[in-house]
């Protein structure tokens, strides 16, 4: 049976991410990547809107995307020249009705408190910086000034694998089905082929399968796929200001940003309103009766617009509270979890990969305390709710 001292379940960003993070602290031991499918074209990761942005109400939300933009900042030191992921730096703004604007405070307060770079802007100030928008209904809205905005999902994914492969870790083409215990440690992954990997630690990167892969341990974890809609919208009435729009968020949750000379959109259901099956086909009336009749009346250019494409993404949902869930297992210590990043995981990949490389070789975060974001909460049921989730 081949054997490798970390096996991490998933190539997606977390899992490419995890690998590269391991060697650049040190890690000497052998790692494999074993990812089901190498064209990762139903991961996450490649169906992700690509946007980042410091706007939460959690502090370690607003840090692990801080390490992301850090990151971002310095692709070439890190990824050698010519590494690029098509950032555009065009903020975030979150608009908010009257009733939500006490909230749209407080959380840019506790930005502010961590390091964001934002601006709470009302009335005339958010008609004269975004003339495109109209005011009805709206009591204000917090606008990323800097470190916010979209980059290429699938760049940032390839440039942490291509950089792990080339420093020795395996990608190992195949689905694990199964996992061996014994002395409360995880000691080898099984195969769909049949094949069984001997491994000194594993690290669930999984995705939208972190479940399942941790029921294979015979662990609860509350993170599965939840369907979402991305919509590609041509707008023949926007103006050059609108290219330069933020990524918007409207109250009812809709949001919109640009996308070369066209714009996506979309919106998460509520609870009650959840696809229930898990497939690939895109909802149209979604778009036409809960996100155009919002958009048209929001921004006046989007009455006359055409869906040209969709494209459909499962959420890496975690259902107790929509946080991350990173750390070690309590019982099994050497099997970690990276998951349940509920729709800020790409931005968040990056420093979650660092967390979990930090745990591994110096048995304890260095850069980010994440103790909160642990498996524990989920032992007592006791959620730590991010407000801000788009
Ligand atoms: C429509 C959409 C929009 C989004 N927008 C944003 C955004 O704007 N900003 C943001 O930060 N995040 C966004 N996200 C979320 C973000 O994309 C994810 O949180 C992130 O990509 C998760 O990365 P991952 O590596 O954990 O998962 P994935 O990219 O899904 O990678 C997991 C991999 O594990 C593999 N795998 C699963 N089970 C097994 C198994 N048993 N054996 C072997 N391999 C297995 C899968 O094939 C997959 O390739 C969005 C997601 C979607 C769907």
């Amino acid at each position: 049976m081949q054997h490798f001292d970390v096996i991490i379940a998933g190539g997606g960003v977390v899992g490419s991410a995890t690998a590269y993070y391991l060697q650049k602290h040190g890690f000497t031991g052998s790692i494999a990547i074993v990812e089901k499918d190498t064209t990762y074209q139903f991961s996450c990761t490649a169906r992700s809107a690509g946007g980042i942005r410091q706007q939460f109400s959690t502090p370690e939300n607003i840090a692990l995307s801080m390490f992301g933009l850090r990151l971002i900042r310095n692709l070439t030191a890190e990824f050698g020249t010519g590494a690029d992921v098509g950032f555009r730096e065009q903020g975030y703004l979150i608009l908010a009705s009257e009733q939500g604007l006490p909230i749209l405070a407080e959380n840019h307060r506790t930005q502010l408190a961590n390091g964001a770079d934002n601006v709470l802007l009302q009335g005339s100030d958010l008609a004269a910086r975004f003339p495109w928008l109209t005011g009805d209904g709206l009591a204000g809205g917090c606008f990323g000034l800097s470190g916010e905005g979209w980059l290429d999902p699938y760049s940032l994914m390839s440039l942490f694998r291509k950089a792990a492969a080339a420093r020795g870790a395996t990608i190992v083409r195949g689905e694990i089905v199964g996992i061996g215990i014994s002395a409360s440690a995880v000691n080898s992954v099984s195969l769909a082929t049949g094949e069984r990997l001997g491994c000194g630690s594993l690290v669930n990167a999984a995705g939208s399968g972190a479940g399942a892969l941790a029921a294979l341990a015979g662990i609860s974890l509350p993170v599965g796929p939840a369907k979402r809609y991305v919509y590609v919208l041509d707008c023949p009435a926007a103006g050059e200001a609108m290219h330069l729009a933020p990524l918007t968020v409207e109250p009812t949750g809709v949001y919109f940003r640009p996308e070369g000379r066209h714009f996506i959109c979309g919106l998460s259901p509520e609870e009650h309103e959840e696809p229930q099956v898990m497939d690939w086909e895109v909802d149209y009336n979604w778009f036409e009766e809960r996100i155009w009749p919002v958009l048209a009346e929001r921004v006046p250019a989007f009455e006359a617009i055409k869906v040209i494409n969709a494209w459909v993404g499962h959420y890496d949902y975690n259902t107790l509270d929509q946080n991350a869930v990173i750390g070690p297992h309590p019982e099994i210590g050497n099997f970690y979890f990276a998951n349940g990043f509920s729709g800020h995981g790409l931005q968040q990949g990056p420093a979650a990969g660092n967390a979990i490389a930090e745990l591994i070789v110096h048995g304890g975060y260095r850069t980010i305390d994440l103790v909160r974001f642990g498996y524990g909460r989920i032992v007592a049921k006791a959620p730590l709710f991010e407000k801000n989730v788009i």
